[in-house]
C-alpha cells in the first residue's frame, strides 16, 4: 500500500509516480552509477511545471528529503535519495530553437543529444558535454566543460535566461534583468537554488566540425602531453579537444592487435571553417606518429555521441577531480606514473583545456570561480563489475593523490564524488560567501541539499 501522502501527490499530478508498491518503482529508483542503490518515498516524473511546483511542495511540507534527476549522470547520484522524494525531469525534454535571435531553450531533462540534433537543423550549436546522454540542466548549473569551451565559453556563459521553480514555490525567471542574483547563482552552483523547469542559450554558428580521436603509444605520451600543454595557451580558439588516456575498444579504426592495448588518446574538435581542419590538426600530428585514428569531418552532434558506447548505463563510477593552471613537467610525470595504468576500458582520465573564452568571464561574474585555470582534470574511474571496486577506487585516488600537489585546491563540482564534499568552499573561491547569501534568501531551509551543497 502507497502512504496516503503519496496518494494525495499522485491526485495532483499529470505525470507519473511511482512509490515501492508501483510497477515500475525500480527502473524509476535506478540511476546512471550503479553504485549508488536508494529507495525514494516518491519518485515524481514530471509532466509539466505544476508538477514539479506539485513535488516541491511535497517534499517542503512534509519535510522529505528531495533529489532532482535530470539527465540523471551524476556521480555521486544526486538525481536520488532514501526515503525521500524524487523530482525527475526525463519527460521534460524539450528543445526549441530560435535562429533569428540565435538561442535555444532546453526544458530542464533535456539531454545534451536532444539539444544538440535541435539545433544543428539550424547550423547552430553551443557548448555542452562530450556525451550526448548528459543532461542540460545539470551540466550547465554546475559549469559545462566542452568541445566548444575555448570558442565560447562554459555552457553556463551562454546561458541567457532560466525559469525557476524555488523552495517556497514560486516560479522565477533568472536572467540579467530578473532576480540577477538567482541567475548569477545559477551558472556554476549547481541545483542548490531550485528546480529549474527550462534553460535558454546562446547558440553560435556550427555545423560540421573535423576532428575525431587519434591515439598515440604510451612511449610517445609525454611529448604529446607536453605539446598540448604549450599548444593550447594560445592556439586558435575554435580548437578544442583533450588527451585521454585509453584502453583500445575493439573498433574498426584500431588495429585488432592493439585491442586493448592502452593508449593517449587525443580527442580533438576544430570547429573553424572545415577545409582549415586538416592544418588545424596538424602540429599534433606532427608530434608523433598516430597508431589509430577516426578524424575527419563530421556532424558536432555525430563527435558528440561518439563516445557514449563506452559509457552506457548501469556502470560503477568513481571520480575525482581539479583544476589546474599550469601543468608542470612535475604534473605530466605523475600523468605518465598512473595513467598508463587505467584498469577498465571504460575509465579514463581527461585534462580539459578552459581557457579562450572562458577566461573572458571575470571571476566575481559567474559562481563558476575558476577563470584562471587553464585545466579541468577529471580521473574518471568507470568500470562494470562491482567485484573490481576496490582495485578501481584505489586507482583513482592513487593517481588523484599523485596530481593533487601540482593542481589548485579546488575542481569542478560537475566532475566529483561524494567524499568531496567537504571541498565546496574552495571549489568556489572568493564566491562562496555570495553564494552562501543568495542560497539563505533562495532556499534557507536547505530544501535543495542532494547535490554539492551549499549550505545556507
Ligand atoms: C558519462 C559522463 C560524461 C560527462 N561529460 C561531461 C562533460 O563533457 N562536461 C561536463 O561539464 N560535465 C560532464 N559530466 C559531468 C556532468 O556535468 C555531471 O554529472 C552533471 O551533474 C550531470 O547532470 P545530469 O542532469 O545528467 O545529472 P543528474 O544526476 O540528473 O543531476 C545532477 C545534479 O544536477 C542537478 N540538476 C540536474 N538537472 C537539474 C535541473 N533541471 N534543475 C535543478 N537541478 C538540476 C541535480 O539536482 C543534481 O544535483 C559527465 C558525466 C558523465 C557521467
Amino acid at each position: 500500500m502507497a502512504t496516503p501522502t503519496a496518494e494525495m501527490l499522485r491526485e495532483q499530478v499529470r505525470g507519473d509516480l511511482f512509490t515501492p508498491d508501483d510497477a515500475g518503482y525500480e527502473e524509476a529508483r535506478t540511476v546512471y552509477n550503479a553504485m549508488i542503490d536508494r529507495h525514494p518515498r516518491v519518485v515524481v516524473r514530471c509532466a509539466n511545471v505544476d508538477d514539479v511546483v506539485a513535488a516541491v511542495g511535497f517534499a517542503r511540507e512534509h519535510e522529505l528529503d528531495l533529489a532532482v534527476r535530470g539527465g540523471s549522470h551524476s556521480v555521486p547520484g544526486f538525481g536520488t535519495c532514501d526515503g525521500g522524494v524524487v523530482i525527475d525531469l526525463s519527460r521534460m525534454r524539450g528543445v526549441t530553437v530560435d535562429p533569428a535571435s540565435r538561442t535555444a531553450r532546453a526544458e530542464g531533462g533535456a539531454t545534451w543529444g536532444d539539444f544538440n540534433n535541435a539545433t544543428y537543423e539550424h547550423g547552430l550549436a553551443t557548448t555542452g558535454g562530450i556525451i550526448s546522454t548528459t543532461g542540460v540542466g545539470g551540466l550547465t548549473l554546475g559549469g559545462g566543460i566542452g568541445y566548444l569551451a575555448r570558442g565560447f565559453g562554459l555552457s553556463c556563459d551562454n546561458l541567457v535566461s532560466a525559469e525557476v521553480v524555488t523552495a517556497d514555490g514560486r516560479r522565477l525567471t533568472a536572467s540579467e534583468d530578473e532576480n540577477d542574483d538567482l541567475f548569477w547563482a545559477l551558472r556554476g552552483g549547481g541545483g542548490n537554488f531550485g528546480v529549474v523547469t527550462s534553460l535558454e542559450f546562446k547558440v553560435h554558428p556550427v555545423k560540421e566540425i573535423y576532428g575525431g580521436p587519434m591515439f598515440f603509444e604510451v612511449d610517445d605520451a609525454a611529448d604529446v602531453l607536453r605539446f598540448y600543454r604549450d599548444f593550447i595557451v594560445d592556439a586558435p580558439e575554435q580548437f578544442g579537444g583533450f588527451p585521454a588516456w585509453q584502453i583500445a575498444p575493439p573498433l574498426p579504426f584500431i588495429p585488432e592487435e592493439r585491442h586493448g592495448d592502452t593508449f593517449l588518446a587525443f580527442v580533438a574538435c576544430w570547429a573553424g571553417p572545415l577545409e582549415e581542419g586538416e592544418s588545424a590538426l596538424k602540429p599534433l600530428r606532427d608530434v608523433a606518429p598516430v597508431v589509430a585514428e577516426m578524424v575527419g569531418p563530421m556532424p558536432y552532434p555525430a563527435l558528440n555521441s561518439a563516445f557514449d558506447a563506452l559509457v552506457p548505463p548501469g556502470l560503477q563510477h568513481y571520480w575525482k577531480a581539479n583544476f589546474v593552471k599550469e601543468l608542470s613537467d612535475a604534473a605530466i610525470d605523475a600523468h605518465l606514473e598512473h595513467g598508463p595504468d587505467v584498469p577498465a576500458v571504460n575509465s579514463t582520465v581527461h585534462i580539459y583545456p578552459i581557457n579562450g573564452a572562458c577566461h573572458r568571464v571575470g571571476t566575481d561574474e559567474t559562481a563558476f570561480a575558476y577563470r584562471d585555470a587553464t585545466f579541468a582534470t577529471v580521473i574518471a574511474g568507470m568500470w562494470p563489475e562491482p567485484a573490481h571496486n576496490d582495485a578501481n577506487i584505489a586507482w583513482v585516488r592513487g593517481y588523484y593523490e599523485a596530481t593533487a600537489p601540482h593542481s589548485e585546491e579546488g575542481g569542478y563540482i560537475n566532475f566529483m564524488a561524494d567524499d568531496d564534499q567537504g571541498r565546496i568552499e574552495a571549489n568556489y573561491k572568493g564566491n562562496y560567501g555570495r553564494l552562501v547569501d543568495i542560497k539563505r534568501k533562495y532556499d534557507p531551509d536547505n530544501l535543495f541539499h542532494v547535490n554539492q551543497n551549499i549550505r545556507p
